[in-house]
Formats: structure tokens, sequence, C-alpha cells
């Protein structure tokens, strides 16, 4: 039974691994400057050992709920926790216990709760902005319904990130906008990278790109792509 998971997994994870390389191809660039997460949601903490011991160190998880015992289960492996979903004020300080990096902050009241429970875990947190490229978001002031910040306010919560204590400004994640082709999305997201390294050079990551657009992420500067469905398998309906 473990021993058929781990063929899929180890199938799965060679078949992305190649498109990142032909992607990396493609784009003139080099593999080795793209971290893969593997995005576990819905899948049980036996599926992120067996990743493990093929060779993953980078987990990505959406929910508090499911991701905190998955991470304590799993606490011995030494990994990178991702945490990629919306994140609820009231989620934080359980977030914080485990998670290394948030690609989810969106808004300067999550900054503050971020840093408040940092510092009391005593932990450092990677940050994050979350970016809306949704052409039909406020173009400024508010979160849009996905997620994400404005493009027009990605400077202003970036300084916020930058002084908030136990937090570190690490760059940007977005999700292409359903139904469009995400090309021009992440062409889009990758000036707002550039622009943002300008004024914090070292907010380097560019988190972009899932199973249907990954090639498209690398193509347009991703470091950091989420891959959930095209390692791990289609998941069942989301059921609460
Ligand atoms: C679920 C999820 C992914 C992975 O999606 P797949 O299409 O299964 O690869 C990536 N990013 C975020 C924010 C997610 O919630």
């Amino acid at each position: 039974m473990n021993d058929a998971r781990r063929e899929e997994l180890a199938a799965g994870l060679a078949a992305t691994e190649a498109r990142i390389r032909d992607a990396c191809r493609a784009a003139g660039r080099d593999p080795s400057e793209i971290t893969l997460i593997a995005v576990t949601k819905t899948y049980p903490a036996s599926d992120v050992r067996l990743l493990a011991g093929l060779g993953v160190r980078d987990v990505g998880e959406n929910r508090d709920q499911e991701a905190a015992p998955k991470a304590s289960e799993c606490a011995d492996l030494g990994l990178t926790w991702h945490f990629i979903g919306q994140l609820q004020t009231n989620k934080v300080r359980s977030v914080v216990a485990y998670a290394d990096l948030v690609h989810s902050v969106d808004r300067v009241r999550l900054v503050d709760a971020l840093s408040r429970e940092a510092v009391r875990a005593g932990r450092e947190i990677g940050c994050l902005m979350q970016v809306s490229l949704d052409p039909a978001a406020p173009a400024s002031g508010g979160v849009a319904e996905r997620g994400g910040v404005a493009p027009a306010d990605v400077p202003e919560l970036a300084e916020a990130v930058a002084r908030a204590e136990n937090l570190r400004l690490r760059g940007v994640m977005a999700v292409a906008p359903l139904g469009q082709d995400p090309g021009p999305a992440f062409a889009r997201l990758a000036e707002i990278a550039r622009a943002l390294r300008n004024d914090h050079p070292g907010a380097d990551v560019v988190s972009a790109g899932m199973s249907g657009d990954l090639d498209e992420a690398i193509a347009n500067g991703a470091t950091h792509v989420r891959v959930g469905t095209a390692l791990l398998g289609r998941r069942k309906p989301f059921v609460r």
C-alpha cells in the first residue's frame, strides 16, 4: 500500500521536475533557481513523509486546522513549511508555530498580528505579499475576493513588513486570475517584483505557478512554484 503510493508520488515528482527543467530550458534559466513546493492539502501526513523520502524539502498548506497537526506529525523531517492560504488573524498564533514562510500577507492588520505572535514565539517568519492580479479587483485600498493586495498598495505593505519585528520581507506571491491567460498576469507580477527589489533588495522570491501554469510562471521569473495536483493527484471535493 505504502509502496504503491511511494511509486505514484515518485512518478508525479519525476514528471513535475521534468516540466520544471523544460520550462527552464525554454526560458534560458537554471533549474536550481526554482524551488518546488509540494502542496499537500487534503493529503495525509504519510504522503508528506513519503515525499520527504523522495527528496522534497518544501511543503505548502492552505488551512491551519489541517496544517497544524500535519506539521507536528512531521516535525522530525526538518522540512520548510509554507502557509499559502488566506489567513485570519485568529489563526496567526497557531500558524506562526510551524510556518517558515507565509505567502498570503495582504493587509497591515495581518502584518501586525504576525509580528506580535512571531515575537512571542521567538521565531522569524518569512513573508510574501500576495498580490491580486485580477483586473476586476479594486485599484487600491481593500483586499480582492481571492485574496491579495492591489498592486498600487504593495510599496506601503512592503514597508510595514520590513519594519515589523521578527518578520522578514522575502517577496511576492500570486495566483493567476481564473479563466485568463496566465502569461500576462505573471508578467505583471514580474514587474511588481522588480520594483519591490529596487527598494528591498533581499525580497527576491516570486511565488507563482501551480499544476496548470507553472511553465508560464517560470517563463516570467517565478522562483517558487506551488504544485499539488500534478504531484499528489486530484484532490477529493472539499468537505468541511
Ligand atoms: C491548492 C493551491 C495550489 C496548488 O494547486 P494545484 O493546481 O493542485 O497544483 C497552489 N497555490 C495555492 C494558493 C493553493 O491553494
